[in-house]
């Protein structure tokens, strides 16, 4: 659950780092930078230094939080079981409260980033409406949903026997949970429970990995959150493409359920599948905005991109819009990134 606590309320977890350095062996800024502070045992040293009142927060120290890709790689490996970037995103928290730019820039992206621009772009997408069955599901569609429409998901889950209502919710908050924006993130999750609200319905499935884990965060007791996958697999839908494609998948750091999505891969007709190197590695995203640290990040995107050249694969599937544009940014038209509902919404013989 997302609580986003003061910084001070995580020194128990941050005391409880034994220094084994093993997360500089997986992060993958750490492994560009070889520099402690931009990893979670560094990171970890600095913010005792600042709960002790040795250290003050500083622009410098905020560069080394920023740098962080909130992948959570770390405390996959971590032996102290610490959740690290809850802890990186309470300490960027602390530089937010007073940082006048910080907040300028948070207000811009609420209200034309994520307000305004992704409602005009929205005009352009397609909404249709489902059909009726007994068993119905909500759709969480958050950005991406505004900007692709919510047909490929109808088809899908349509096929599965499933209703589906779409609501027409905002983003889930998340960019402005690892900005460190309570509340503006707040005010997402809010409008959220506003829209649920109007409905006697429990399940949500969503098509975004990243949305999937902030609906989750927000704890609400009762309430079922699912990827896409999950319902495919359930229901056993064996997908039929219109014609032989070769494809590869790039999973977001997100994902927890990778056996459901490789056997949809594995069920579906006429879908050569080639596993990428390092198919799990984070897409770098979080860097995208980091334009003064675009030699650390272009090394990240440029990595990727030779590991999906290597597959000659046309079509380069995700589950996560900010990993859709983080892949998109050096196919320089040479294969095509895709939100995986979209592709099969379009490739695939389904009702
Ligand atoms: S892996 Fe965990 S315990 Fe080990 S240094 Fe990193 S944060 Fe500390
Ligand atoms: S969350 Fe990812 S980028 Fe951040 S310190 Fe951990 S491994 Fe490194």
């Amino acid at each position: 659950m997302i609580i986003m606590k003061p910084l001070a309320e995580y020194k128990e977890e941050i005391h409880s780092c034994s220094k084994c350095g093993i997360c500089q062996s997986v992060c993958p800024i750490y492994k560009i930078t070889g520099n402690d502070c931009t990893v979670s045992r560094g990171q970890f040293i600095m913010m005792k230094g600042l709960l002790k009142g040795d250290l003050k927060m500083s622009p410098r120290i905020n560069k080394y939080l920023d740098l962080c890709l909130k992948c959570g790689a770390c405390s996959k490996f971590c032996p102290s079981g610490i959740d690290v970037v809850d802890i990186i995103v309470a300490a960027k928290a602390e530089y937010f409260k007073n940082n006048w730019f910080e907040k300028f820039v948070s207000f811009f992206q609420k209200i034309f980033v994520f307000g305004f621009g992704i409602k005009f772009l929205g005009l352009f997408s397609r909404k249709i409406k489902s059909k009726k069955f007994d068993k119905k599901v909500i759709y969480f569609g958050g950005c991406s949903g505004k900007l692709k429409g919510n047909g490929a998901v109808i088809k899908i889950l349509n096929s599965c026997g499933i209703e589906v209502i779409s609501p027409d919710f905002n983003c889930c908050g998340i960019p402005f949970y690892v900005r460190g924006d309570k509340n503006t993130y707040e005010g997402f999750k809010e409008n959220f429970i506003k829209h649920i609200n109007k409905y006697d319905i429990k399940d949500i499935v969503t098509t975004c990995a990243s949305c999937e884990k902030t609906l989750k965060g927000y704890g609400i007791e009762g309430l079922r959150v699912r990827n896409i996958f999950e319902y495919i697999r359930e229901n056993e839908l064996k997908p039929i493409l219109k014609k032989k494609l070769r494809v590869t998948f790039h999973k977001p750091c997100n994902i927890d359920n990778f056996e459901d999505i490789k056997w949809i891969f594995e069920n579906t007709e006429n879908l050569e599948y080639i596993e990428m190197e390092n198919y799990d590695k984070c897409c770098g995203l979080n860097g995208i905005t980091k334009i003064s640290e675009y030699k650390i990040m272009s090394k990240i995107f440029w990595a990727k991109h030779c590991d999906i050249k290597k597959t000659r694969a046309k079509f380069i599937l995700t589950s996560c819009l900010g990993c859709e544009a983080a892949l998109s940014l050096f196919s320089f038209g040479k294969y095509k990134v895709m939100d995986f509902a979209e592709f099969m919404g379009k490739f695939s013989k389904l009702l």
